[in-house]
């Protein structure tokens, strides 16, 4: 396959995007990696395990500058950039009443605006190929307000990340790009506040349809399905990943 996708957030050991990663390589994505921190032994161990092209820059989504370099610099490395997939993003389980204005402007920056900063910069590469396929992660917690483990900014952030998509959806659709947004229930990874125990596992399960949280691959597989030649017709989805926690 001649195309690349951009997976952010995918430094994370045990993370949603690592996964992403790792799985749409073996598929034959060639992968470009964007995180805070530095993804690459991840770029070395796809380009050796699935004989593709890897590579890796950092940066804080929140900064549009920085954004915009490294994108400018996976681009020039790799092939047409075909795919995005927004993993990247922070918890927040601070309640609303004791909340500081730096924490509410923190997550909004991160989780929403870091989307937008991203998307806009590989949405201008998408549509002089004519084709594109974008993924964000949004949360039940944008559905159900919160409920798992991060509060107010968070919901708002991934409720905001629905209407984005949606927008994106109709507008750069007639460009040959589709738009569409995952929404994780419980996902087993460290973002709540570390490694997640045995009785919080249990809690957790006690709400859903199926007896286990999610683990990243759950969310994996559906983001690689969206980015599918076969889900060409489905634009402006938000697809819950939840084990049934919200049915709608
Ligand atoms: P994770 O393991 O913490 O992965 C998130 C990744 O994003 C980390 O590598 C993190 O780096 C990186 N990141 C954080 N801030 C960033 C920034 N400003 N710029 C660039 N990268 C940044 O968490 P995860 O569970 O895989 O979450 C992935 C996505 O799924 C997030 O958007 C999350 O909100 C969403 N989600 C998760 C769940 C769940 O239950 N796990 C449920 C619903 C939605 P650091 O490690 O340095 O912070």
């Amino acid at each position: 396959m001649n195309r690349t996708a951009i997976v952010t957030g995918a430094a994370s050991p045990r993370g949603i995007g690592r996964t992403t990663a790792l799985l749409l390589a073996s598929q034959g994505w060639n992968i470009g990696l964007l995180d805070i921190d530095p993804c690459d032994d991840l770029a070395a161990e796809i380009v050796a395990t699935h004989n593709v092209k890897a590579f890796a820059a950092t940066a804080d989504v929140s900064d549009e500058t920085a954004v915009r370099t490294a994108i400018d610099d996976l681009e020039s490395t790799l092939p047409p950039l075909a795919a995005l997939a927004n993993i990247a993003g922070v918890s927040s389980p601070v309640p609303y009443l004791e909340l500081p204005s730096a924490e509410w402007h923190r997550v909004i920056n991160i989780n929403l605006n870091g989307v937008h900063y991203v998307t806009h910069r590989i949405a201008e590469s998408m549509v002089t190929h004519g084709y594109g396929r974008i993924v964000s992660i949004s949360s039940t917690s944008a559905q159900r307000g919160g409920g798992t483990y991060s509060k107010t900014p968070y919901s708002v952030a991934k409720a905001g990340v629905i209407g984005l998509t949606r927008a994106l959806a109709r507008e750069l659709g007639p460009c040959g790009i589709t738009v569409n947004a995952v929404a994780p229930g419980p996902i087993d990874t460290d973002i709540m506040g570390g490694p997640i125990t045995p009785d919080r596992r249990t809690t957790m399960a006690a709400d859903l349809l199926v007896n286990r949280i999610g683990d990243p691959h759950d969310v994996a597989s559906a983001i690689a399905f969206l980015m599918s030649e076969d889900a060409g017709y489905i634009s402006g989805h938000t697809l819950n990943v939840d084990g049934g926690l919200y049915m709608h």
